[in-house]
This record gives C-alpha cells, structure tokens and sequence, in this order.
C-alpha cells in the first residue's frame, strides 16, 4: 500500500503537487527545481572588495557547493526510497555545473568574502573526477576547502583528495551498531567500511576527521553514548546534529528530535564535560570538552541544535545548487538561476556581473527559518537538501 502511494507521489514529482498521508505523517512532495528562479536583485550599496552584508548585518562567509543531486545511500531522513527510487527524475547532465562554472562561481564569491568552501551534495564522490574539481578549487587562495561525505567511496580517494588540495574532510556516521546504520543507509551498506575509511583518511593526511551524526528518538538515540565512547580519546571530534525538517520528503516530526540539551545529558551522565569557547564567530556547533580530556586527543565533542537553538543570527552561510542556482537559506522554497547568466553566451556575462548579482541577492537577504519554524512551516514544500547541499 504504501509503495503504492509513493508511486503515484512520484509520478506528480515534476512540477505536480501532492500531500501524501502515512500513519498521521503529512509529506508534501513537489519537484522545487521545476518552480521558476527568484528574480536577482539589484544592488542596494556598490561592492567593497572582500565584505558583503545581509540585511541582518551577516557577512557571507561560505560556500556549500552540491555537486551532484545523486547519492548511493537512501538515508530515511534525506532521500526516503520510497520516493528517491530507480526512476526519480534526477538531473540530466547538462543541467549540472561543469567544474569550470563551479570554479567560476567559488572564485567570484571568494573575492566577495567567502572564506570556506564546503563541497558536498548528494554523494559528493559520486561525482566522477571529484578530486579535479578539487585540485581546480584549491588554487583559489586563502580559503578553507572542505568535503563532506558517507564515506563509502572515501577509503579508495581519500589520497587522492589530499593530494588535490583538500583540507578537511566529515564523514557521516549515524551509527556504530551495524543493523542500525544498515537500516538507516537503507542500502545495507556495513559500518564497518566507513569506519576503515576513517582511518584511512587519517592516515592520508586528514589528521582531525568530523563525524556527523543525525540522532533520531527511536532510530539511533541508543548510540549516543557509544559514539562518544568510540571518539572521544581519538583526534576525530563526532558532532551531534538535531534531526530537521529539511526538503519536503523526510516525514519530520518533532517529536523525533532529541534536544541536543538531551545530548549532551546522555554523555555528561557517563562521561563529565563542559562547554568550551567557540573556535570562530558563527560556529555552528557548539563544543563540549571531556573532564578528563588529555593527551593528544581532541577531548570533545560538538551539537548542532538547528532544531532548539537557532543560529540563524549567525550564519554566513550560501549555497549553489547542483544545477547552478544560489540559495541563501538551506530551507528556502527557491533559489536565483545564476547558471543562466554563467551560459548567457559565448563571451559570457563578464566576472562583475556576476558578482553584482551574487551581491544584490547577499544583501536583501532576510532568511532565519529555524527561528521561525512550527509545525505548519515544516510541512511547507522546501528544495531538497541533496539537491542544494547539506
Ligand atoms: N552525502 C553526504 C553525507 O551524507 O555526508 C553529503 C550530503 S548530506 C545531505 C550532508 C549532511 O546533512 C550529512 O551529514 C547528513 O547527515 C545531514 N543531513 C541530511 N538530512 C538531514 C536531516 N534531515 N537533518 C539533519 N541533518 C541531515
Ligand atoms: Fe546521501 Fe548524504 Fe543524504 Fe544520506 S545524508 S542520503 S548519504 S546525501
Ligand atoms: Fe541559516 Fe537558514 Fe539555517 Fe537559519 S535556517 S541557520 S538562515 S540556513
């Protein structure tokens, strides 16, 4: 039955609209790349080289760039299967970024003030010739690069990608109990290979790997604590990230979201610790560091409380989409079609028009989201995460 009605979801997923209903779970499922771009705004103050505000004051810091809206994984909280299945509309090729327009667009947006690059998707090393895009990346100068990733092709590229120029590297991990992180991968892929990417990561150079971990009431809240145990004398910080309601396919409900409050109540109980200063303005997680840290372990662990704490006061953050358009909010309905203007010709619009409209659309922005979220807004039909990066 319920295949069924995923089936017919899917079937208006391009352009249509329909609300699926499951056990009380409300799931708007609509296509947001086939609603038009949001007009790009002009410029409310002229550039100045390296400083670019919204209108909350919030400097745009970073860059999350998706390169690709497919994933090997069907994580139950990110691409459902029932709706991500073998015939899901994805992007055809040449609707997506080539590594010159991505590089174009990183290359501009640094000179407006963006400092961290973040590449993730989709399955980031899904796209083929990842480490290119990379190696194009990293000549770009004084920015941070980083990839966020499953870890299920890591082992065999993580030389690669140092090689490259990568910097710094997460891995998701939402489970160290094999059946439990089988179950929510939803491809039956072993714990036990991310974990020897990990390490191979390490030792390729990444000395201080992120973990992040998606902690759902009921799915994985039993492995708190054991992730902390695993991580916590290693160099490797796990991360602790509220559930959300990201995209319009997940089923979120609050009640699945364990308080990142809770968290660290979990840890505190077997293994005492206290806050710790934030590394930089606008962290996103805030740091807990172990009584008994010492030695050359990181001794801490992060929360991501997205859900219970916003930041949005904060975030510096913008995002180019697989197919080249810029979102300011990860929970925005739409986005501004920048590829149009990078494919306006053969000469192409020139780097200055580009940034103008990098720069119109930073400063009119209002976004904050999570400080603003209820039950009703969760239900409201959001892009995908896969599809604007996470
Ligand atoms: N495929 C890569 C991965 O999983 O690391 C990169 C893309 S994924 C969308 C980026 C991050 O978003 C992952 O750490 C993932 O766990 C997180 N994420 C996805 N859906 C989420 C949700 N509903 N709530 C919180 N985090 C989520
Ligand atoms: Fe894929 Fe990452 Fe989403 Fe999981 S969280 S389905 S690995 S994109
Ligand atoms: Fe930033 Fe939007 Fe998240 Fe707020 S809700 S922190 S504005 S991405």
């Amino acid at each position: 039955m319920l295949r069924h009605l995923y089936r017919r979801a899917r079937h208006y997923a391009l352009g249509g609209r329909y609300t699926l209903q499951m056990s009380g779970i409300i799931i708007p499922i609509v296509d947001q790349r086939s609603q038009r771009g949001l007009a790009i705004p002009s410029l409310t103050r002229p550039l100045a080289g390296g400083t670019l505000a919204d209108t909350r004051g919030r400097q745009i810091r970073d860059l999350r760039i998706s390169v690709t809206d497919r994933c090997n994984f069907r994580c139950t909280y990110c691409m459902p299967k029932e709706v991500f299945d073998s015939n899901y509309p994805y992007l055809p090729h040449n609707e997506v970024l080539t590594f010159e327009e991505i590089t174009r667009v990183a290359r501009i947006a640094v000179g407006l003030g963006v400092k961290k690059i973040r590449l993730t998707g989709g399955e980031p090393l899904m796209r083929r010739g990842i480490e290119d895009l990379v190696g194009m990346l990293a000549t770009i100068d004084g920015i941070d690069l980083t990839l966020t990733t499953n870890g299920s092709a890591l082992k065999a590229k993580a030389v690669q990608l140092k090689a490259a120029g990568l910097d710094r590297l997460t891995v998701s991990l939402d489970s160290l109990d094999d059946a439990t992180f089988r179950a929510m991968n939803d491809v039956d892929f072993p714990v036990a290979k991310v974990l020897e990417a990990i390490d191979a990561a390490n030792a390729a150079g990444f000395e201080q790997v992120k973990i992040n971990m998606v902690v759902k009431r009921g799915v994985n809240d039993h492995q708190i604590v054991d992730m902390a145990r695993y991580f916590r004398n290693g160099k490797n910080i796990v991360r602790f990230i509220e559930f959300m309601d990201v995209g319009s396919t997940n089923g979120w409900r609050m009640d699945d979201v364990i308080a990142s409050r809770e968290v660290v109540e979990r840890i505190n109980a077997v293994f005492p610790c206290a806050p710790a200063n934030p590394n930089h303005v606008g962290e996103v997680a805030k740091r807990w560091k172990y009584q008994d840290a010492g030695g050359a372990s990181a001794g801490e662990f992060g929360v991501i409380s997205s859900v219970t704490e916003a930041f949005c006061g904060t975030c510096t953050r913008a995002r180019l989409s697989t197919d080249g358009s810029i979102y300011t909010c990860l929970f925005a309905q739409k986005g501004y079609d920048i590829k149009s203007m990078l494919r306006s010709g053969v000469d192409e619009a020139d780097d200055d028009a580009i940034a103008a409209a990098l720069g119109g659309i930073w400063q009119q922005r209002r976004d904050n989201y999570s400080e603003t979220r209820t039950a009703e807004t969760a239900k409201e039909r959001k892009v995908e995460m896969s599809f604007i990066g996470g």
